[in-house]
């Protein structure tokens, strides 16, 4: 059976986060991204919303919902504002998810029904300065010591870790050799707050801007051995398979910005006039807008089969790598063409595109570049 109609719940869900999007965001977002500042007040009424439990069981504060569900609402937001879908996308399917996943019921118990209302954020720091794609090469360690994991590192480019309503950031970090000589790495769990663990200020970035990313650093930072998530030297096999699913998440992102990028079109070239007609009159304007569409459609459909894929339990792996390359590389040519459309005031951060095309560029690089997709890709092809 082939049905990507969606359910009158997430039909409903849609309908509901799209006018949030409009009428909340949309209004006040500009202001916020102009001046780097996080808008506390949006997360939470995101947060009364449910959005950042969605996919998580009620018995924990979640929605009861699907992943699916989740992207979706991901496509919605972005198709406004990339800055509060990614703190969502993060909140949940990095920060959450992890606990979800491979945490011990104590530790759902004690963070998720937080972590679901959005009442808190949760973080998870696997990449370092010295390596994004080769993830596997951590510096950071922690030792055992009294009971307790004793972490010293840094941790670059953490997505809501330093914010008022940020809880705690999961990190990989080496406790040892394996059996084969190569690094044993395993996940740790880091309240806010703790002793020897530093947040950085928020870098300053190219897009993104209302969102919260920060260098982390932990000296002698000491948390209690149950603060482990999942299997001691699991720790990156378990990252590896979180970024799996929000690869699908990062599609429905981007293809949230690919459809921001048509709706801003449509309507500037209806209105906008050039030698004494809407320049939509023009076929070369006409024909980057059908393209614009033509990509966002495709782009969905390649998310809704790696979520299809999920959602029935079937390794979606290379569909998720597919989703996630074909539609950033969408989002960032649609984000061209829709500045272009706009001329010059394209180029002006009063209108949203000039916001879509600094929000692009990201989607070819976060959670697995452009590169690294096609590296997976090629490898499920028995390539390489
Ligand atoms: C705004 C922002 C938010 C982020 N949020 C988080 C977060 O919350 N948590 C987290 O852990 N990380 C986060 N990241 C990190 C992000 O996942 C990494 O930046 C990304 O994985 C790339 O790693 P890198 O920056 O070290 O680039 P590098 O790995 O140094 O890559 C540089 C270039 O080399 C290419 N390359 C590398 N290896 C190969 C190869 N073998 N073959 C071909 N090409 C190759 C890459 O594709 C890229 O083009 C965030 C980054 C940004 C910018």
């Amino acid at each position: 059976m082939l049905d990507y109609r969606l359910s009158d719940e997430t039909e409903a869900l849609r309908t509901t986060v799209r006018e949030f999007a409009r009428e909340v965001i949309a209004p006040q977002i500009g202001e916020f991204y102009e001046r780097d500042e996080f808008p506390v007040h949006i997360v939470r009424q995101m947060g009364e919303l449910g959005l950042f439990g969605l996919p998580l069981p009620e018995e924990y504060g979640g929605g009861g919902g699907t992943y699916f569900d989740l992207c979706v609402v991901l496509e919605e937001l972005a198709r406004v504002d990339s800055s509060m879908a990614i703190t969502v996308e993060a909140g949940v399917s990095l920060g959450a998810m992890p606990i979800y996943r491979f945490g011990t019921e104590e530790q759902k118990q004690q963070w998720l029904p937080r972590l679901c209302t959005g009442e808190v954020l949760g973080a998870f720091g696997l990449t370092e300065a010295g390596g994004g794609s080769d993830a596997g090469s951590t510096r950071t360690t922690a030792r055992l010591e009294d009971g307790s994991w004793v972490i010293n590192g840094s941790k670059a480019f953490i997505t809501n870790s330093g914010t008022e309503l940020t809880g705690l950031v999961t990190v990989t970090a080496v406790t040892g050799t394996r059996p084969d000589g190569g690094k044993e790495i395993s996940a740790i769990l880091v309240p806010s707050g703790t002793p020897g663990f530093t947040v950085g200020q928020r870098y300053s970035k190219v897009g993104w801007n209302a969102s919260d990313t920060r260098e982390l650093s932990f000296d002698d930072c000491r948390v209690p051995e149950e603060n482990l998530v999942g299997e001691r030297g699991r720790g990156y096999a378990q990252f590896l398979s979180i970024l799996d699913e929000g690869r699908i998440a990062i599609s429905a992102l981007s293809v949230g910005l690919a459809q921001g990028c048509v709706d801003e079109s449509v309507k500037y070239a209806r209105e906008r006039e050039a030698f004494g007609q809407p320049i939509g009159r023009n076929q070369a304007i006409q024909f980057m807008i059908a393209d614009m569409e033509v990509r966002a459609a495709t782009a969905r459909l390649a998310y809704y089969r790696a979520a299809e894929k999920m959602l029935r339990g079937e390794p979606f792996q290379r569909e998720a790598s597919i989703a996630k390359l074909y539609s950033s590389e969408v989002a960032m040519d649609n984000a061209r063409y829709a500045t272009q459309v706009h001329g010059g005031y394209g180029f002006m951060n009063e209108f949203p595109v000039g916001r879509f095309y600094r929000d692009a560029k990201i989607l070819e690089i976060g959670e697995g570049t452009s590169e690294v997709q096609r590296m997976l890709i090629a490898r499920d092809l028995g390539v390489g």
